[in-house]
């Protein structure tokens, strides 16, 4: 006998996951297992997950779940972050038992896995959020390009082939003896589901954007809108908790261009998804010096923290319209453009003058789609410690609003009093 225990770790879907594959011929029991995020505190006084965050996981587990029930199986929901108390707990039911789990580069996530070293079961760990495996990169990890252009140019003449798997359509049976939760741990929750979490929706989004509305066509002259749900895909909310698989996107998008044609907003879309890849590859060649204050290149940055500065970025109280405009969306929803992001960090690290890592910080709270390469990445990039060739970008905000906000519509929506938006936290 033989049980496969598979450690869910923000990858809440069951398409594009190969090894699910394997596991009805070689294995009789399955056990997916979910445990709680660890909150922790961070530097700047608040804690590092918010609601929305939490509401969004809480979803996507629930969506996984009944996926997985329609397959005879379930999800065993642990109500802590403790790993290797969670398996200690489930041992004496699983005969022969192999551990499934995604290899996640940061090093809380390495820790976790370590903590499991002294167990009796064998450990197998896959990499299922990236386009390419590392074997298929054009080059090795210690030369990857520290600038996205190269980077790009490098992968696009290799063009190495993406694959996909479908979803399982069996798997084993739970280990007789492992009770589930009749339903799923649910906590009262601020959020309000601007978007609902969990593979389904993700698959309806990526749905709707290429194959029903065909807003894909124009993505590349909309993308850098502020307001409307089709400026651009949304795709992130669901890569970031692996609800959706990037390369199920990716192969859609093709599927998409020899079904209708490719054009400059289908390459477009590719593109950004390699800034994604880009940043992916970036963290696991740098690890942690992404999180840190001077960044790849030891560069210097301001360690400035006002507490009432911030407070006043947070709030989207410090009197620029579109830094504050996007500050409040964000908090009220877990969610703005990427147009938005990119004047509300300039604002806070290159007119407030703060320390980077502070908004980095927030927005890991805040962000639906937070993804640690991604946020972190973005934020050194425009701290200028990070990988722009340039050094860092400052945005005018004014000009930027009048440009990517040409009636105000955007800013006068969310600068309304704020009692008149829903401003969970
Ligand atoms: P689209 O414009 O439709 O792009 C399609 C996909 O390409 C996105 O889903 C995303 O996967 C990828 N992509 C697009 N732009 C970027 C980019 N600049 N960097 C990396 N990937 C990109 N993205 C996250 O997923 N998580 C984060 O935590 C995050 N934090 C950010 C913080 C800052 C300060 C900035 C400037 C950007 C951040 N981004 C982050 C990148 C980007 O803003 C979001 O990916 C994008 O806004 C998501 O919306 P979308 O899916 O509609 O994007």
């Amino acid at each position: 006998m033989k049980t496969a225990i598979w450690w869910v770790r923000e990858d809440f879907r069951l398409t594009d996951q190969p090894f699910l594959h394997q596991l009805s011929s070689e294995f009789d029991f399955l056990i997916p297992i979910v445990l709680d995020l660890p909150i922790k505190n961070s530097k700047f006084g608040f804690s590092t997950i918010g609601e929305h965050r939490l509401r969004f996981r809480e979803e996507s587990i629930q969506a996984l779940e009944r996926s997985l029930k329609h397959l005879g199986s379930g999800v065993k929901w642990f109500e802590h972050s403790n790993i290797d108390l969670a398996l200690r707990t489930l041992l004496p039911f699983c005969p022969n038992p192999v551990l499934f789990y995604r290899d996640i580069p940061s090093t809380y996530e390495q820790k976790e896995v370590k903590q499991i070293a002294s167990l009796p079961l064998k450990a197998v760990s896959y990499c299922d959020n990236l386009l390419w495996t590392e074997d298929q990169l054009p080059f090795s990890l210690d030369k990857l390009p520290l600038h996205f252009t190269p980077f790009r140019h490098k992968v696009e003449s290799a063009n190495p082939s993406v694959f996909c798997s479908q979803a399982p359509t069996t798997l084993p049976p739970l280990p007789p003896g492992i009770i589930l939760q009749d339903a799923l741990p649910h906590r009262e929750s601020n959020s309000q589901p601007h978007f609902r979490g969990g593979e389904p929706e993700g698959i309806q989004r990526v749905n709707y954007y290429l194959w029903e509305s065909h807003a894909i066509r124009t993505y590349k002259e909309t993308r850098n809108g502020l307001a409307l749900p089709n400026d651009s895909s949304r795709f992130s909310i669901w890569l970031s908790s692996g609800c959706l698989s990037v390369r199920w996107i990716w192969t859609e998008i093709v599927r998409y261009e020899s079904e209708y044609g490719s054009n400059d907003s289908t390459y477009w879309l590719k593109f950004e998804l390699l800034w994604r890849e880009f940043f992916k590859w970036t963290e696991r060649r740098y690890g942690n010096r992404i999180f840190q204050l001077s960044g790849l290149g030891n560069k210097s940055a301001s360690d400035c923290f006002s507490p009432e500065i911030f407070q006043s970025w947070i709030n989207g109280t410090t009197g620029d319209e579109l830094t504050d405009a996007v500050m409040r969306e964000l908090r009220a929803t877990g969610y703005t453009s990427n147009r938005g992001r990119q004047n509300a960090a300039s604002y806070l690290i290159h007119d407030l003058g703060q320390d980077w890592r502070s908004g980095a910080a927030w927005f890991e709270r805040q962000l639906i789609d937070y993804d640690p390469a991604s946020n972190y990445g973005n934020w050194g990039y425009i701290a200028g410690v990070g990988t722009d060739p340039r050094g860092g970008r400052k945005f005018n905000t004014i000009q930027q609003a009048s440009n990517y906000d040409p009636d105000g519509a955007f800013r006068s929506f969310w600068l309304k009093p704020m009692d008149s938006v829903d401003s969970g936290t």
